[in-house]
């Protein structure tokens, strides 16, 4: 390809040191030099094509020191990339669907064979704690065995028409979708949105995040190991203002899927509308928790618990704000303090670590500032104060660690109310009503999850009905699978990207009409 000054043709990789236990640059280094030894680069054509543009560094988010540097892409990388892409999705939409299915399948075995590479790669280099990568490499596994299943049972319709005609639709793949995806969860985003559009019979290039861009040119290695043809999977490294602004905007490509932020969500829609691509957007949010008196309160505490601080809160769906009923509001957020408290942040390649870093630098200095932004607020600080010894007093003193936070008294007012943190940060507020307590969770531009907890079957149904929002949980918090449909309301995005109904997104309809009978008026009643 034209922007590559040099190629590995390893679409296997090597042995992984599995045994890595300890985060460290040498750590990083050795996973990364592991997989790609020619360097870190796009996938496509098949293999590994390191870039020509400006360098990217990336910094170990456990230990604040950089790890690896990679070279943008670029627009003339995106153009490659695309070339590739282009080429393939001719194979694979001409490719047998149940010989498509049967390829799916192999790639969800295939990533069950190397999920725990996959977790090490994703651990090492994003900071995300080892038991969170683990579950996620498994889910891709089962995202690609899920849409497997679906690859040769896109059906069209007979429609009855007046008159003699025969009438019939068929799905048909818009060639090439882009995927965008964020650094919070890159190998489980760039399952997510690979999964199904490949079923569909869409080729697909993905846009990692540049902060983390690993696991996923490893996913298409294995996907391609597992017999992808070339140019089906591709990924693209690099800058989101280069290669992702040139990827989005390019007339070659049928559909855009963007994960991410509400701004660069909206930039991307415009400049995608702007050459006639269709968008699906999955944005932020600001999910509210609410807990009613009558709810199993132990259960809602842990609920509560996982809902912000799994993943340090770097998550979309994160239950950010904690609503609860008045009468037990003093008590309960006494008790997700001091379980808060109690979380084990470590080293992210520790199995036993429970929260880790915050992953970009920039991501660091906005959690930091809306903490401040919330107690400057009016709002009171309950747990969250410090850090454990152990990890200042360790080689990970030098890491962007944010400790799990709880700030009550988040009144309407307070910025932290409807400004998304992406962090292991809580406000929580007390209510009155259940009017209330509804008003509260829909006062906010966003619109993608949210939870009730109460013993009351009515209630429980009326909140979930009344509150906005692409999922719901009752009793429950933060289960998503790619069976279910996952979207966003409001500022949250549009369109969904999981469930049967995605393959609507990822095909477009065709009507085909033919006559019956050869005789009588040819054009008649029907005719536009
Ligand atoms: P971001 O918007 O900064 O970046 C997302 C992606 O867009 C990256 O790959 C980036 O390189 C790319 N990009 C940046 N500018 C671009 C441009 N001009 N053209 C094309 N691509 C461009 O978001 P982030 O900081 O990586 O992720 C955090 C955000 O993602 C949070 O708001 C979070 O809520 C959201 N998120 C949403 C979901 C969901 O499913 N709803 C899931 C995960 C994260």
């Amino acid at each position: 390809m034209s922007t590559t000054s040099s190629t590995s043709g390893s679409t296997t990789g090597t042995a992984l040191p599995l045994d890595a236990t300890t985060s460290s640059a040498a750590t990083a280094r050795a996973v990364l030099d592991a997989h790609f030894p020619h360097g870190l680069g796009s996938f496509v054509d098949g293999r590994v094509a390191v870039g020509r543009g400006e360098s990217v560094v990336l910094t170990s988010s456990a230990t604040g020191e950089r790890f690896a540097e990679y070279a943008d892409a670029g627009a003339e990388g995106a153009d490659s990339v695309l070339a590739s892409a282009v080429r393939g999705a001719e194979v694979w939409a001409a490719t047998d669907p149940f010989e498509r299915a049967a390829i799916l399948r192999e790639v969800a075995r295939t990533v069950a064979a190397h999920a725990e590479e996959l977790a090490v790669l994703e651990s090492a280099t994003t900071g995300k704690p080892l038991r969170d990568t683990r579950v996620e490499a498994a889910k891709v596994s089962e995202m690609f065995g899920y849409y497997a299943g679906w690859a040769d049972k896109i059906l069209g319709h007979t429609i009855p028409v007046p008159g003699n005609w025969h009438t019939y639709t068929e799905r048909v793949p818009w060639g090439v979708v882009v995927a965008v995806t964020p650094w919070n969860a890159p190998l489980f985003t760039g399952g997510w949105n690979s999964a199904a559009p490949l079923a569909a019979g869409n080729a697909v290039v993905v846009k990692p995040s540049e902060f983390t861009p690993a696991s996923t040119v490893r996913l298409a290695q294995l996907a391609h190991q597992a017999g992808l043809p070339d140019g089906v999977f591709n990924v693209a490294t690099g800058l989101g203002g280069t290669v992702g602004a040139s990827l989005t905007a390019d007339r070659r490509v049928g559909k855009v899927s963007f994960i991410g932020s509400v701004g660069t969500g909206r930039r991307v829609a415009v400049a995608a509308a702007a050459a006639g691509i269709p968008a699906v957007l999955e944005l932020g949010g600001k999910s509210a928790n609410i807990v009613f008196a009558d709810a199993d309160l132990d259960r809602a505490a842990d609920g509560a618990i996982s809902a912000i601080f799994s993943g340090a809160g770097q998550s979309c769906v994160a239950g950010s704000r904690l609503l609860v009923e008045r009468s037990v509001h003093a008590e309960f957020v006494a008790t997700v303090a001091e379980r808060a408290a109690r979380l084990r942040l470590g080293d992210p390649l520790d199995p036993a670590t429970e929260v880790g870093p915050i992953i970009t630098p920039s991501q660091y200095d906005t959690v930091t500032s809306l903490i401040e932004a919330g107690v400057a607020g009016g709002a009171r600080r309950v747990t969250g104060d410090r850090l454990p010894d152990r990890l200042t007093g360790s080689g990970l003193a030098g890491g962007r660690w944010v400790p799990p936070t709880l700030l009550d008294g988040v009144t309407p007012a307070n910025p932290l109310e409807t400004t998304e943190v992406f962090g292991p940060v809580v406000g929580a507020d007390a209510f009155d009503t259940e009017a209330e307590a509804i008003a509260r969770a829909n006062a906010t531009d966003f619109g993608l999850a949210g939870a009730v907890w109460t013993g009351d079957v009515a209630r429980a149904h009326h909140v979930a009905r009344a509150v906005r929002a692409g999922t719901f949980w009752i009793n429950s918090y933060k289960t998503i699978h790619v069976a279910v449909p996952f979207g966003g309301f409001g500022d949250s995005g549009h369109g969904r990207s999981s469930g049967p109904g995605v393959l609507d997104e990822y095909t477009q309809t065709k009507a085909v009409w033919t006559p019956t009978r050869a005789a009588g008026a040819p054009f008649p009643s029907l005719s536009y």
